[in-house]
């Protein structure tokens, strides 16, 4: 079966930079074809399942929480955690940084408040950092949170092209695999690829991939936002960089949908698209497996605060400054260059209460629901329902009253190596003889009485310091921290337009990638460190470059 359609411009993703794009077309009155080889159920791609979590740079509600933040500090945290060293692969990337945190420190809150995405008032500390001002991290708090989470941020893109679809101007075409670009003297004029089989698979699930005829769309422009390669573990692998990573771990468990195949990347590379940075990637040593999973190997994300005690597979305390929320790709690096793929933290009852987040909208119902209510009972004693859920169903977690017991418990999970009590309790027992002093040497304990200074985490988000063997806190909690992929650093090379550029440099005529496919923006926006919540910011921002451009530039 072939199919012909008319429309200005193909859009290959319905994820939210898809979406965005199709939003800044539909306004200027162009039609736009949104190809997804996903079901309509799938709408919106990973920011669905996304905390919605935001970087901002400046806002009020930085300055109500008495945050001090600038566009400077912040382009000088982003290139401290970029860390471009590339001429070439940089080029692009260098100046998105740019203009990313511009956008951020400026128009970004308002262009989505104009939408009617609302943001909650507590502004969150992630990615503290290496330990020095110049270095990688945050500075200030800048995680933003989504009132409604990931389907909010989709929803008020979702709903103007929804009723753009009304008025004709955009052909959802779901189930419609792309394999395929169509190149005609240099340019970029269509795509060809599978039909697949209806599925009535609910989100999230791994749907078939049973071809059920072919199909080819032409346009005068191709934009794709087809995401990263997080779904697909033999990719992953194999752009892993060893070099700065060691080895490439045998297993990790999936952050994203199995749809994030990273087919398209190499589709695009084969039609003359240049892709740079492939080798840098932001996976998680926090992953915990999801023991109700909607994907395969579905991994949940803890978003730690910062008082669990950090052990490796062996039972060693983590060193300085690999402390929970810290620094992502460091602590990554140090696991795997004691030759493990997991981790442990130790904690009591009172971290668990205050200090555990799960990323992931289904993980917080109450601020996806925008439910106020059960929002505020967060303040009341206990774990959220959620991390409940984890403590009595989790495959990782141990709860216990004691620490043999839990160090016993530890090992019957059989992840070996065996972990020695004596070892674990001489860890345990320095911190715990560290709380007591006002003037510690330990640094984490410094780190948590810092992080107590701001008053959003001291009230929501960080424990006040005390034993772990301190039974009134009890009881003790160990939970078995698994590897987990999420997000692709590298992609697609695009000019400031989101434009596709060849390997010699020259822009690739029609043909435009944005989110997370291009890098979130000239194929590598982050360098090798994120600050966190810049991706759904990054699919945004690419996605308006490229709808705007074409908008403007089209016949
Ligand atoms: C649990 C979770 C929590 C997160 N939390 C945050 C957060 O708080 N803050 C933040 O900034 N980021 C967060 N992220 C990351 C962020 O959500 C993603 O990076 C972003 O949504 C990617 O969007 P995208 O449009 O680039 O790609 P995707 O959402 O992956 O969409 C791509 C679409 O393209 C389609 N597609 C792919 N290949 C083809 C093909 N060959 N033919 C046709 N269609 C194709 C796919 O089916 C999919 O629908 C989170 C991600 C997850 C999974």
């Amino acid at each position: 079966m072939s199919e012909r359609e008319q429309a200005d411009v193909i859009v290959v993703g319905a994820g939210l930079a898809g979406l965005v794009a199709t939003y800044e077309l539909v306004r200027a009155g162009r039609k736009v074809l949104l190809v997804d080889q996903e079901s309509a159920a799938n709408l919106g791609g990973q920011a669905f399942w996304s905390l919605g979590g935001l970087f901002m740079v400046n806002s009020p509600e930085q300055r109500r929480m008495g945050i001090k933040d600038s566009y400077e500090l912040a382009l000088k945290d982003w290139l401290g955690s970029a860390g471009f060293d590339r001429e070439r692969e940089d080029h692009w990337p260098r100046q998105w940084a740019q203009a990313y945190v511009q956008f951020a420190a400026g128009e970004k809150r308002a262009y989505l408040h104009e939408l009617g995405l609302r943001l909650m008032p507590n502004v969150g500390w992630a990615e503290r950092g290496s330990g020095l001002a110049s270095g990688h991290g945050n500075s200030v708090p800048r995680f933003h949170l989504t009132w409604g989470t990931g389907p909010e941020v989709v929803r008020v893109f979702r709903d103007p092209v929804l009723a753009a679809e009304h008025r004709g101007l955009v052909t959802f075409k779901h189930r419609h695999q792309v394999d395929e670009l169509i190149v005609e003297n240099g340019a970029a004029v269509g795509v060809r690829g599978t039909v697949l089989e209806p599925s009535g698979a609910a989100r999230g699930v791994k749907s078939s991939r049973t071809a059920a005829g072919s199909f080819e769309l032409r346009a005068q422009a191709v934009v794709v936002t087809s995401g990263g390669i997080g779904g697909n573990p033999d990719l992953v692998r194999k752009n892993w960089p060893v070099d700065r990573l060691g080895p490439a771990p045998e297993r990790m468990i999936c952050g994203v949908p199995a749809h994030v195949d990273g087919r398209m990347l190499e589709i695009t590379e084969s039609a003359g698209g240049s892709i740079v940075n492939r080798d840098r990637m932001w996976h998680y040593v926090e992953g915990i497996k999801n023991w109700d999973p909607i994907w395969p190997d579905h991994a949940i994300r803890i978003i730690p605060g910062p008082s669990s005690l950090w052990l490796d597979a062996t039972g060693k305390r983590l060193p300085p400054p690999y402390f929970p929320g810290f620094d992502t790709l460091g602590t990554l690096r140090h696991i795997r260059a004691g030759g493990h793929e997991h981790s442990w933290f130790i904690l009591t009852q009172s971290i668990i209460e205050k200090e555990f987040a799960l990323s992931g909208s289904e993980q917080n119902p109450d601020f996806t629901g925008k439910d106020l209510k059960m929002t505020l009972g967060r303040t009341k004693k206990g774990p959220t329902g959620p991390v409940a859920a984890f403590m009595e169903h989790g495959a990782d977690f141990v709860v216990r009253d004691n620490l043999r017991d839990l160090v016993s418990g530890m090992n019957a999970l059989g992840s070996g190596p065996e972990l020695d009590y004596d070892q674990v309790r001489r860890e345990v027992v320095a911190r715990d003889r560290e709380v007591g002093s006002a003037y510690s040497k330990d640094m984490q304990l410094m780190a948590v009485r810092n992080a107590r200074a701001y008053l959003a985490d001291k009230i929501v988000r960080v424990a006040r310091p005390h034993r772990l063997l301190d039974p009134a806190h009890g009881p003790l909690i160990a939970v078995r921290l698994n590897l987990l992929t999420r997000k692709t650093l590298g992609g697609l090379e695009t000019t400031l337009d989101s434009q596709v550029v060849r390997p010699d440099g020259t822009p690739f005529e029609g043909l435009y990638a944005a989110g997370e496919v291009a890098g979130f923006g000239g194929g590598g926006v982050h360098g090798y460190n994120a600050l966190e919540g810049t991706f759904l910011g990054g699919c945004i921002f690419s996605g308006r470059a490229a709808g705007r451009a074409l908008a403007k530039g089209l016949a």
